[in-house]
C-alpha cells in the first residue's frame, strides 16, 4: 500500500476523500432506491441483508414483498419459519434468510424490538457481520462506523494501491484501518451511500467508469493502467463436482417433499428425496444404481403401493460459490391410489400444485418442477425425458 501520510499524494487524497465521495454522491449517486430515504432500522437491515451477495434489480420485488408481508420486525419475528423461507425462494444463499427470522426473534426478545444503535451490538445479532452492522447503523443512527463490503474493497484497493487479496486476514485488517481513517466527522449516511454507489456503479467489476469517477486524477490503479489487476483476484483453486440423483415420486397427483436440515446447502427448504453416491463421483446409469433408487423410491412411498415405473429425465448443474452440484431427475411413478392426501410428517409431505407452488423451494428444484409440471394439476405433461 502507498504512503499514508498526509505529506504524500496518497495523504493528500485521504484527507480530501471524504468530501469529494459525498459531493460526487449528492449530484450522481443512487437516492430513490426503495430501502432509502428512511431511517427505520428494520427496512434498512432488510435491505442489507438482501444485497448482500445480490444485485439492486434481483433484491427490489423481493424486499417490496417482504415489506408487504412483515411490515414490521414483530411480524417477521412472529411467521413461521416455512412463510419466510418461501418469500425467500430463489434469492439464494438461504441461511441469510433462516438468520435473518432468527435475527428479528432476538431484537424482539432481547432488545424491545428496536435495533440497537451501536454497532458493535449490532454485529452480535445473527446474520449481521462488522460491514452490515456500520451501514445499519450509519443510514439509521448517523453511526461513525466504516462499511467493507466486496464494492469497498474494490474501490479502496483501486484508489489506493492496495495490492494483495482482499481476503486475506492481512489485508483485511489494512482495508479496516484505511476505511476508518477515511470516515468523515458528518454526514455518514451521504458517505455510506457514496461508497456503495461507487463501487456498484463507476467502479464495478468489469471495465470501470474513470471519466466520470471523482478520483480519477489520483486513483493509482487508473494513473497506473491496473484498473483490471487491482483489487488482486483470489488464488484459483479447481472447483469441487458434486453429483446427486434426485427422486420426483408422483402419486395421485402430488409430489413427495422432504424439508431439508437447518444446516447445510438449501437448509430449512423443501427439496426433492435424494441420493448421493457413496462414492462423491458420478454413477453410471446401470442396474445397480437404478435397484438402489427403486429401493430408496419404494421405502419413501411405501404407503402409496409399489413403483411401477423409473425413468431418468435430463439433468441440470447448479453453480455454488465454493462447488458445482449436478442434478439427476429421476421420475418414479407409484401404483398407489388415485389420490393421495396425507402429509407424512413435518418433514416430508406429499405436495399438489398449490403446494408446490407455495413451498419455498431452492431454484433447480424449481426448475425441475416447473420443466415437469409438477404445479400442473393434471398428469402427464411430463418434458424432458433424457
Ligand atoms: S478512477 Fe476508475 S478505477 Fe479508480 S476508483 Fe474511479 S472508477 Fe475506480
Amino acid at each position: 500500500m502507498n504512503d499514508s501520510s498526509n505529506d504524500s499524494p496518497a495523504g493528500s487524497l485521504a484527507g480530501t476523500f471524504a468530501e469529494r465521495l459525498i459531493a460526487w454522491q449528492a449530484e450522481h449517486g443512487r437516492h430513490d432506491l426503495p430501502w432509502q430515504n428512511t431511517r427505520d432500522a428494520y427496512r434498512i437491515w432488510l435491505s442489507e441483508i438482501m444485497l448482500q451477495q445480490t444485485q439492486v434489480a434481483t433484491v427490489i420485488p423481493y424486499y417490496t414483498r417482504f415489506l408487504e408481508r412483515f411490515p414490521d420486525v414483530a411480524a417477521l419475528a412472529s411467521a413461521p419459519q416455512d412463510d419466510v423461507m418461501a418469500l425467500w425462494s430463489g434469492l439464494g444463499y438461504y441461511s441469510r434468510a433462516r438468520n435473518l427470522h432468527r435475527c428479528a426473534q432476538v431484537v424482539v426478545a432481547e432488545h424491545g424490538g428496536r435495533f440497537p444503535s451501536d454497532p458493535e451490538t449490532l454485529a452480535t445479532l445473527p446474520g449481521i457481520g462488522r460491514s452490515t452492522a456500520a451501514a445499519i447503523a450509519a443510514f439509521a443512527y448517523d453511526a461513525h462506523a466504516a462499511i467493507l463490503d466486496g464494492n469497498v474493497k474494490r474501490v479502496l484497493a483501486r484508489v489506493f494501491g492496495i495490492e494483495g487479496f482482499p481476503g486475506t486476514p492481512k489485508i483485511e485488517r489494512e482495508m479496516w484501518a484505511l476505511a476508518e481513517s477515511l470516515l468523515p466527522r458528518s454526514d455518514l449516511p451521504a458517505y455510506t451511500q457514496g461508497m456503495m454507489d461507487l463501487g456498484a456503479t463507476l467502479c464495478g467489476r468489469g471495465k470501470p467508469r474513470c471519466g466520470e469517477c471523482p478520483f480519477d486524477s489520483d486513483c493509482v490503479a487508473h494513473a497506473t493502467g491496473r484498473e483490471r489487476v487491482l483489487p488482486t483476484s483470489k488464488p484459483r483453486k479447481a472447483q469441487p463436482e458434486r453429483y446427486v440423483d434426485v427422486l420426483v415420486i408422483r402419486s395421485g397427483g402430488r409430489v413427495l417433499f422432504e424439508r431439508r436440515p437447518d444446516s447445510g446447502i438449501w437448509g430449512g427448504l423443501w427439496s426433492l428425496p435424494e441420493l448421493t453416491p457413496p462414492t462423491g463421483e458420478r454413477e453410471a446409469d446401470d442396474a445397480s444404481l437404478r435397484e438402489r433408487l427403486t429401493a430408496h423410491a419404494a421405502a419413501l412411498g411405501a404407503t402409496q403401493g409399489a413403483v411401477q415405473s423409473l425413468v431418468p429425465l435430463h439433468g441440470l448443474t447448479h453453480v455454488f460459490t465454493h462447488f458445482r452440484l449436478h442434478l439427476r431427475p429421476w421420475l418414479v411413478t407409484l401404483s398407489g391410489p388415485s389420490t393421495t392426501t396425507q402429509s407424512t410428517g413435518s418433514q416430508r409431505a406429499w405436495l399438489d400444485a398449490a403446494g408446490v407452488a407455495a413451498a419455498g423451494l431452492p431454484s433447480p428444484i424449481r426448475k425441475i418442477a416447473d420443466a415437469l409440471s409438477i404445479v400442473s394439476p393434471g398428469d402427464g405433461q411430463l418434458c424432458l425425458p433424457a
